[in-house]
């Protein structure tokens, strides 16, 4: 930097030689483009980019090391990060289906899963079929010949139906269908849908993974090839997890193990602390004995995940006073999270279900849904029986 005027040293000065500190954590590379040494390494990247750097939308290495753990963490061949659950969902749908195939979708989804689906893929010519979720694995049997892919959550939100995912993706192997989990209620602490068969898994990393409410994150994970043609997607549509977001989901993930297997347990004893309440009509957890799926989610899970949610009398009026009164839990949406959240289902994430959804999907009007976070339970107990003593 000898000789050189102030306006360059601005730029220049002071950063050689810092690039190769054994640190301990992973750096987070806040860069959109990497340097070439020559023409020859440049060129070089054409015939072989892996190994080497050339711009963020293609590559990031603190990105590259949240999608290897998680592609470690379900065990997949790989995995690939989105700046939302919502653009790795769009962009795995986009890597598999083109204009006349068929797309199943479980009838028990995401709002925005289904919207984008049936409202914005299907402008595109693709043949949305919604299909209830007890019956995935027949609808994926019977399918039209164009079907080309099925996608559902277990366990879903909010009435946590659990889903055999062995025998959808069965049934969808037989027929050339491409199986995608959504395993975000379940994390692949208490669920590893590709060991049971699932060609995908995909999450909103938002939630579990990330587990601190702090970042939008998304992630898809399977078999290299599934994945890099999810890959192909984000390098024209975008959409790619910043930086600074991949090194906070890599943090999160170091402790995603204790979190879940403690809000495993909280969400459980609190289920337990509330069933029966006089106020109360019904509490659903895939792991309290009372739950319709109370057997699969024994067998395929490790653990019934940190969400519950519960009906109390009262109805509609009688919920909105029970939320009201909540101290410690907050009044929010999302799930995940270090904090416990509650939200009314038919007033966030179902509030353009018709009736007749609802009822499809196990909901009703006096449903509150509580994603335990990593309080002490008793508080956590303690808070919600106050409140629904207001039901
Ligand atoms: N999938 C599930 C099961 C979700 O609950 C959500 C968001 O709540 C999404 C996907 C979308 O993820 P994001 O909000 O990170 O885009």
């Amino acid at each position: 930097m000898e000789n050189r005027k102030l306006g360059t040293l601005a730029v220049h000065a002071g950063e050689e030689g810092v690039l190769a500190v054994p640190s301990v954590t992973t750096p987070i590379y806040l860069t959109t483009t990497y340097r070439f040494p020559d023409a020859a390494e440049a060129a070089a990247y054409l015939e072989e980019p892996a190994g080497r750097w050339l711009y963020s939308r293609l590559e990031n290495p603190t990105v590259m090391a949240a999608e290897r753990k998680i592609a470690a963490l379900e065990g997949a061949e790989a995995a690939a990060c989105f700046a939302s659950g919502m653009a790795a969902i769009g962009a795995t749908l986009l890597s598999l289906l083109r204009a006349g195939d068929a797309l199943l979708l479980s009838d028990a989804l995401y709002g925005e899963t289904t919207r984008l689906c049936r409202e914005i893929l299907a402008r595109f010519g693709v043949d949305v079929r919604i299909v209830p979720a007890s019956g995935l694995a027949a609808a994926a049997a019977r399918a039209p010949p164009n079907a080309r892919a099925l996608l559902f959550e277990t366990p879903t939100n909010p009435a946590l139906r659990v889903l055999d995912v062995g025998a959808v993706a069965e049934a969808c192997r037989r027929r050339g269908i491409t199986s995608i989990v959504d395993a975000t209620f379940a994390t692949p602490v208490n669920l590893r849908p590709l060991s049971l068969g699932a060609d995908l898994v995909v999450h909103s990393a938002t939630k579990f993974l990330n587990g601190h409410c702090d970042h939008l994150a998304g992630a898809v994970a399977g078999s290299r090839e599934l994945v890099d043609a999810v890959v192909r997607i984000r390098r024209s549509t975008g959409g790619n997890l910043d930086p600074a977001a991949a090194y906070d989901l890599l943090r999160g993930m170091k402790t995603l193990e204790i979190r879940v297997l403690r809000q495993n347990e909280t969400a459980l004893r609190v289920a337990r602390g509330l069933e029966g309440h006089p106020r109360i009509e019904r509490v659903l957890h895939p792991f309290l004995p009372s739950h319709p799926d109370h057997a699969l989610a024994r067998r395929q899970m490790a653990g019934g995940g940190g969400v519950l949610s519960f009906t109390v009398a009262g109805g509609f009026e009688g919920v909105c006073r029970v939320h009201d009164a909540l101290g410690l839990v907050a009044r929010a949406s999302s799930l995940g999270g270090v904090e416990s959240l509650a939200s009314i289902p038919v007033i966030s994430s179902h509030r353009q279900a018709s009736d007749e959804e609802l009822r499809a999907q196990g909901i009703d009007r006096g449903m509150i849904r509580i994603s335990v976070g990593l309080e002490d339970p008793d508080d956590i107990l303690a808070d919600l029986r106050q409140a629904v003593e207001k039901a």
